[in-house]
């Protein structure tokens, strides 16, 4: 694991402003990058789509008006310590809060890396005591942190609690173990989750590039999904990283190929720390339209956006509906940018 400047800087050369990073201030997140994650990097260039999302740069630490540690708004929805319940139907559920990696645009780094550990007993029982009195809850998102950074035995546990009152309930595994260090993903693991069946899981994985998709990335999904669980992807926007339409062309073909449904692509968080790394929403809407005339149903992302102060996710797409016309019809703009009339249907007597 390379988790010190020194280390960093014995295997490659710092860019000035890599080099300016304070790593002693207080409330910037540590550098962290697994061994695996690390030598996909291509150290010679130092625009590596992979190492701008992993080695730490001087301008996460300039100060940024509008952005704050919590621009979701979660610590507003968290019922108890670790369960963040926004939305109606589904609840997330921080189990720990230590990951294989640490990004550079993490949007939850007012809890990631903060040593406070795997989620206790007594967290666990109140989080699935909660869940059991909101049978509104269909979904739980096993979030972090990484819910992989667990120990299998530690996960079981969790599973046990939530399904014990409720085996009804799906359950999200959302992690970047699969990008970060796949050799994480044992046939034990898996078995292990498979063996509390009563209900799906589903994989929420998170490649940003295509470069990511190793053989040994595709191997680790491929546990799951060949043991019925579903794998879905979250990428973020990242300027630098995947803001151009080839790369996200390939990815997301890359995705559907090694059985990945992508699912969304997040535009970046007003996070403290992330603005060198967010894509205008007008260029992000651009790459957006032009994804939608090159991709497949099945290969296209939803580009979302998670609103501040707690307003939650909505799409973000062009504008297809143009008008209701005075004449009772729909106008629409084709994907060509074309006209298109839909006759709106006749009402019943
Ligand atoms: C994104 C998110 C979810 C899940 O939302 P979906 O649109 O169903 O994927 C649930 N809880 C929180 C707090 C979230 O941020």
């Amino acid at each position: 694991m390379i988790d010190t400047k020194e280390k960093l800087k014995s295997i490659l050369s710092l860019s000035p402003e890599e080099e300016a990073f304070d790593y002693t201030a207080p409330d910037s997140l540590s550098l962290k990058i697994p061994e695996y994650f690390f030598n996909l990097i291509d150290a010679s260039d130092p625009d590596d789509p992979l190492r701008i999302q992993c080695i730490p740069n001087a301008r996460e630490q300039e100060a940024e008006a509008g952005s704050g540690l919590d621009p979701l708004a979660e610590v507003e929805h968290t019922q108890g310590e670790r369960l963040i319940h926004r939305y109606h139907s589904r609840a997330a559920f921080l189990t720990t809060d230590v990951c294989a990696i640490h990004c550079r645009h993490c949007f939850r780094r007012r809890f990631t890396a903060t040593d406070q550990g795997p989620a206790s007993d007594e967290e666990i029982e109140q989080a699935a005591r909660y869940v059991a009195e909101h049978p509104e809850i269909t979904e739980l998102l096993f979030t972090g942190g990484d819910v992989l950074s667990l120990s299998d035995s530690r996960l079981e546990a969790m599973i046990k609690a939530f399904r014990s009152l409720r085996p009804n309930l799906v359950i999200r595994i959302c992690t970047r173990m699969p990008a970060a260090n796949p050799r994480r993903i044992t046939d034990e693991l898996v078995s292990m989750i498979k063996r509390h069946n009563s209900a799906p899981f589903y994989l929420m994985t998170q490649f940003n590039h295509g470069r990511e998709l190793t053989a040994e990335a595709i191997e680790a999904v491929a546990r799951f999904v060949d043991n019925g669980i579903p794998a879905m992807n979250q990428s973020v926007l990242l300027r630098g990283v995947n803001d151009d339409v080839e790369t996200l062309v390939q990815l997301c073909n890359a995705l559907v190929f090694n059985r990945i449904k992508p699912y969304y692509l997040f535009q970046g968080d007003l996070v403290a720390g992330t603005a060198h790394l967010r894509v205008s929403i007008k260029r992000g809407l651009e790459l957006e339209a032009e994804l939608r005339r090159r991709l497949s149903g099945l290969a296209m992302p939803t580009y979302a956006i998670d609103l501040p102060e707690g307003g939650g996710k909505v799409p973000l797409t062009g504008q297809y509906l143009v008008r209701e016309t005075a004449e009772g019809a729909w106008e629409f703009k084709t994907c060509e940018g074309e006209r298109r009339l839909y006759p709106e249907a006749p009402t019943l007597r």
